[in-house]
């Protein structure tokens, strides 16, 4: 291993994350769009693709030439796999990419895939991170959602992973659920802050074309909080997590001091990543392709012998400076004009002018001397706000 650059010499890049897809689940939850497989029993073939990949990108010049700073495991639900299983693929990733001595290493989990031994497990192969899909501390919620799990597993995984030593946890929770109240939802928080998480990433629940949820929608069969119930519920959470520790950095994530998800702060810094799995996106040095979604086609693929990809694109630096000021605007202390500066010789005044001049007018935006961020006007609408400069 060896220490972490600030900066990847001469390119103006921070380190690099590295991200593998898991594309399997026990069953599919109600509202999914990820690119997720229901099945009981994960197929060997995939991880030795995977396998495969890691192998082969990590002997390209672009990433011998670099540390990289985060490893994130995702799905999907990966722990559907054995611990050893995934503990072999975490091992041969550190051992084949090169990585931070203090690197971030997430696995995502679902509370009714994980037990003590195999989360011992991972965490012995060196994950020192935990991302378990919570969502709600209600089984009437839960089984409304389609999720395979009940709290009693969540809080059996949480107490499993504590024991396995891991002391940075992630809990993922929604919102806006159908048939959630404020009251409901001040519940999860409640029982969620009770098992003292690192982490918590709380997301409205969106109806995304072509899920079972979308269809009940169309039929009037899905009721849901008016949007004013759930900008309540946005709004306590900011308030409650705060006094209980958890400072809201990023429009949907709170985390104890130091305990930010690097991982996805690359993303929103635009950074640098490698994803390699079925539907994985990579982003290097501006060009940024896909790989094919499908799990048989993938293997199929790698078995093959040809490299798995759908598409690709080369960014001009516009558009890439553009969505930097996009994505990192999701974060509340917002874009650093500096690094701007460094990566594309451009910065939001310069650029956008009079536009970013009347958003500021509207209280929408603070400008400062070296960075640019939403306001507390501007953070509830900001969606609105980013599409005008996107
Ligand atoms: S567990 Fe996550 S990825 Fe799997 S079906 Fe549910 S929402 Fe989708």
């Amino acid at each position: 291993m060896v220490p972490n650059p600030v900066i990847h010499p001469g390119s103006g890049e921070e380190p690099p994350g590295l991200y593998l897809h898991i594309p399997f689940c026990k069953s599919r939850c109600a509202y999914c769009s990820f690119n997720s497989y229901a099945c009981q029993s994960p197929p060997a073939a995939y991880l030795a693709a995977l396998a495969s990949q890691i192998r082969h990108w990590a002997g390209q010049q672009w990433c011998r030439e670099r540390t990289f700073a985060t490893l994130f495991i995702g799905g999907g639900t990966p722990t559907i796999y054995d611990g050893s299983e995934l503990a072999d693929l975490v091992r041969l990733c550190l051992t084949s990419f090169t990585f931070a001595e203090d690197a971030e290493i997430t696995v995502e989990a679902n509370p009714n895939t994980v037990s003590e031994q195999a989360l011992s497990a991972l965490r012995r192969a060196g994950i020192n991170r935990l991302s378990l899909g919570v969502q709600a501390f209600s089984d009437r919620l839960l089984a409304g959602l389609g999720r395979s799990h009940t709290v009693a597993e969540v809080c059996t995984a949480i107490g499993a992973a504590r024991r396995a030593g891991f002391t940075n946890i992630n809990l993922d929770m929604m919102y806006g659920l159908p048939g959630q109240s404020a009251p409901d939802w001040q519940d999860s928080l409640d029982q969620a802050l009770a098992h003292a998480p690192e982490h918590l990433a709380c997301y409205e629940l969106t109806i995304e074309e072509g899920t079972p949820f979308a269809r009940l929608v169309d039929k009037g069969e899905l009721v849901l909080p008016d949007e004013e119930e759930a900008l309540a519920m946005a709004e306590r959470t900011h308030a409650f997590l705060a006094q209980a520790g958890l400072q809201r950095y990023e429009i949907s994530n709170y985390a104890v001091l130091g305990r930010e998800c690097r991982h996805n702060l690359n993303y929103w810094r635009n950074g640098a990543y490698l994803g390699l799995g079925a539907g994985a996106v990579s982003c290097l040095s501006g060009f940024r392709f896909s790989t094919v979604a499908e799990p048989e086609v993938f293997v199929g693929l790698v078995e093959a012998g040809e490299l798995p990809l759908a598409e690709g694109e080369c960014l001009p630096l516009a558009a890439r400076f553009r969505e930097s000021v996009v994505m990192g605007l999701r974060m509340l202390q917002g874009v650093s004009f500096d690094r701007l500066q460094r990566q594309f010789g451009l910065t939001p005044p310069g650029y956008y002018g009079k536009m970013l001049e009347d958003l500021q007018q509207q209280g929408l935006v603070a400008v400062g001397k070296d960075s640019l961020r939403l306001t507390e006007t501007g953070l509830p609408v900001a969606n609105q706000v980013l599409a005008r400069l996107v």
